[in-house]
């Protein structure tokens, strides 16, 4: 198992964070998620929290040269020097062409880019059960919820576009049991 650079892809309540929970234990990589560093950040009232907070709250990127400075940095730490799983990130394509620059400085580029694909009424399903179980704001309210499906429409679906010529592009349904995706993950990696 030497290719171990890999990007997650997925509308909200596609499931990334749980399957990135397991596949760090696979490939004993770190898991870095641009959602949970700014939601971090925004509990200990950090000044990247209170740039990230306004956009966080509608559903919306927050602005491209505050999200690659903080992806900068921590791809900069030792740990990702045998790989790492990246969720949440890029999420448009000058944030993917920033990655493309970072990794080929460290001389290593994406191996996988996998895309967990679910239906938009499972998100808003999903989404409405995650927000009365973990009580993430951004969960809450409906306009909120369709604003990032919005977002990930316009603005993420075409990193996919950016990443399918390279053919780094893995397509994974993500309905189903957790089990059952991961199986379907897992097999990227044999
Ligand atoms: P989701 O469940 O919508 O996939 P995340 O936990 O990945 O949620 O992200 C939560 C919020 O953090 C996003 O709605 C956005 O405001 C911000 N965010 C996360 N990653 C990025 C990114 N790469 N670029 C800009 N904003 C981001």
């Amino acid at each position: 198992m030497a290719s171990k650079n890999v990007g997650l892809f997925g509308p909200p309540g596609a499931g990334k964070g749980t399957q990135a929970a397991r596949l760090r234990e696979l490939l004993n990589v770190p898991h870095i998620s641009t959602g949970d560093m700014f939601r971090e950040n925004l509990k200990n009232g950090t000044d990247l929290g209170k740039k990230a907070q306004e956009y966080m709250n509608k559903g919306g990127l927050v602005p491209d040269e505050v999200t690659i400075a903080m992806v900068r940095e921590r791809l900069t730490r030792d740990d990702v020097k045998g790989g790492f799983l990246l969720d949440g990130f890029p999420r448009n394509v000058p944030q993917a062409e920033a990655l493309d620059k970072m990794l080929a400085e460290i001389g290593h580029p994406l191996d996988h880019v996998i895309n967990i694909s679910i239906p938009d009424d499972e998100v808003k399903a999903r989404l409405a059960r995650r927000a009365t179980i973990e009580g993430r704001a951004d969960d809450a309210m409906p306009a909120t919820v369709q604003y990032r499906l919005d977002t990930y429409k316009m603005q993420s679906e075409s990193c996919l576009i950016y990443y399918r010529p390279k053919g780094l592009v893995r397509d994974i349904d993500g309905l189903g049991t957790i089990d059952e995706v991961f199986t379907r993950i897992v097999r990227v990696f044999i």
